[in-house]
């Protein structure tokens, strides 16, 4: 009787809780040449890094924080413009006069303000280099055959923190664009369906440009242990698992 009261107790942690309630947020902290890189990981497709004074938001959208009360940002990066990556109000809550946007053309159509990146495009913003890198799908579509993401759309994001370059690469499967990028330390792969990559295609990826650290993102429901086992025994690559979902 007693371990069935104990295991019921258990439980208790594991019941859903609003994505909002969940303070404080992962954290991790990576050593660069110029100072600690601070990753945290605010959820799906978004994500913060803060690097001495500087604070850089990525697709900071509402539904995954309170952006009021979020630090201010230096740099916002936004992929693309669909809702779960562009939000003007969590932009706006973020921006002051010294706040840098960097988006695609398609959420330029929606928030002002804001410095288009083509991809291949790179910029120098805060002292940090920022280059964009095509995102698209190759195989999944809507119904009609037009993808989710049509090449030129949207940006991936290579920012260099110190001698550390950070690869967040957006909604975008295994392009070739990808698969040749060179000196990645840090990456985020998306890996939910329809709309990205299987863990088959994260795998490929990762093989191609070898991040020193990979980390699956905006992966929905899927099943992340999958690409841990694909990645087995894989020299040089770290997977590391947070609350990305
Ligand atoms: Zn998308
Ligand atoms: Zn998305």
């Amino acid at each position: 009787m007693i371990k069935v009261a104990a295991f019921a107790l258990l439980l208790v942690p594991v019941l859903p809780v609003p994505h909002l309630a969940q303070q404080p947020r992962e954290q991790d902290v990576i050593t660069t040449s110029a100072g600690d890189l601070k990753i945290t990981f605010v959820g799906h497709g978004t994500l913060m890094f803060t690097f001495n004074d500087r604070v850089v938001h990525v697709d900071p959208v509402m539904r995954e924080a309170d952006y009021s009360k979020m630090p201010k940002a230096h740099v916002i990066l936004v992929t693309h413009q669909h809702g779960d990556h562009l939000d003007p109000e969590a932009i706006k809550a973020l921006t002051t006069d010294d706040t840098t946007l960097l988006l695609s053309q398609r959420c330029a159509e929606v928030v002002e303000g804001g410095l288009v990146m083509e991809n291949r495009q790179t910029e120098v913003v805060h002292g940090l280099t920022i280059e964009a890198v095509a995102a698209y799908n190759l195989v999944h579509m809507r119904q009609g055959g037009l993808p989710f993401h049509p090449k030129g759309e949207g940006n991936g994001y290579v920012i260099t923190f110190g001698d550390t370059r950070v690869y967040v690469a957006g909604d975008t499967e295994n392009t070739p664009e990808m698969k040749s990028l060179e000196g990645i330390d840090i990456a985020f792969l998306p890996m939910n369906l329809p709309y990205t990559m299987t863990p088959e295609m994260v795998a490929d990826a990762a093989k191609g440009f070898r991040p020193r650290i990979l980390y699956p993102y905006h992966y929905g429901n899927s099943d992340t242990s999958a690409l841990v086992k694909l990645l087995e025994g894989e020299e040089g690559i770290e997977i590391r698992i947070r609350d990305m979902s």
